[in-house]
């Protein structure tokens, strides 16, 4: 599953390639995953394609003629742009970004006048497409409640501390997974931000410290600013626009790291399953100290 950075790399790449295409026509081959919500090919038709921007995960293409193509990537999706000079692609890496296009996970094909085509591919199957018309309303729905927490790159501190504070309960890494708390944040993000705010995984939000929250705010905020600059993590191995490995995971600091020094005291990191994922952390940095709310819930 992309987190923000991955996204927001295949959206910048995308923009490039695409800005400006006018779309001739689409093809798909899973139409219980395309959403045309009552709209046809004879709307879209002859549209300018103005740009793509990103709202947490999902990736929105907005056209000139007030309808967008809103866009889940899911576990397995890739979007390849292809045409006589130009070659654009990003997502998982199965099938390989420089297959042969289409091919076998090829769900939908965007045709251009220019001869371009931007393919959709998805080995499982589970992203989809959706047509709608291009105001927030619609574009909020089609997004879906689950996947609209605030973007941690436009909210302010204030705004994370005060959410922060209404889940007392919550175990933190699991909370900042959840995308309607915040969205972009996964498995990889989260051990990261937790490791820069010296955070065990498993502590409840009630035990942290006004401080902590601080530095988890940060530490999302610094790891995703970083994984951007590098071109996005090749953790689940994603790949930029031009194909190439994303090199975050070579800067990571807990996330993939079982077993190597802890940047900061050199004690090995651990993995520990918790809510059916694996957490990465350094044990003696981010302690779960005797007594702290957390042991209960363990
Ligand atoms: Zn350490």
């Amino acid at each position: 599953m992309p987190e923000l950075p991955e996204v927001t790399v295949v959206v910048n790449s995308l923009n490039e390639a695409i800005k400006g295409l006018v779309l001739e026509s689409t093809e798909y081959d899973w139409a219980k995953k395309f959403y045309w919500n009552g709209f046809s090919i004879k709307d879209l038709k002859g549209a300018k394609i103005k740009g793509l921007r990103r709202i947490g995960k999902v990736i929105v293409i907005d056209l000139s003629n007030g309808f967008s193509f809103v866009i889940h990537l899911k576990l397995t999706g890739q979007l390849i742009y292809l045409d006589k000079k130009t070659r654009v692609s990003g997502g998982h890496p199965i099938p390989p970004l420089n297959s042969p296009v289409p091919n076998s996970t090829t769900r939908v094909t965007f045709a251009f006048t220019n001869g371009g085509h931007l393919y959709f591919n998805d080995l499982r199957k589970f992203g989809w497409v959706k047509v709608v018309k291009t105001n927030e309303e619609s574009i909020k729905a089609a997004v879906g409640k689950t996947e609209l927490g605030p973007d941690p790159l436009t909210m302010k501190c204030e705004e994370f501390y005060e959410r922060i504070k209404k889940k007392p309960q919550a175990r933190i890494k699991k909370l900042l997974m959840d995308q309607s708390f915040v969205s972009g944040v996964g498995n990889i993000y989260s051990d990261e931000a937790l490791w820069r705010a010296k955070v065990h995984p498993k502590r409840a939000v009630v035990s942290l410290t006004d401080a902590e929250i601080k530095a988890i705010f940060n530490g999302i905020v610094d790891s995703f600013k970083l994984a951007i600059a590098k071109g996005g993590s090749s953790a689940n191995s994603f790949v930029d626009g031009r194909g190439e490995k994303g090199l975050y995971l070579t800067f990571a600091k807990a996330y993939h790291m079982t077993g190597r020094p802890c940047e900061r005291c050199k004690t090995p990191i651990v993995r520990e399953k918790m809510d059916g994922r694996s957490a990465h952390f350094c044990p003696k940095c981010q302690r779960l100290s005797e007594g702290s709310p957390a042991l209960k819930l363990i």
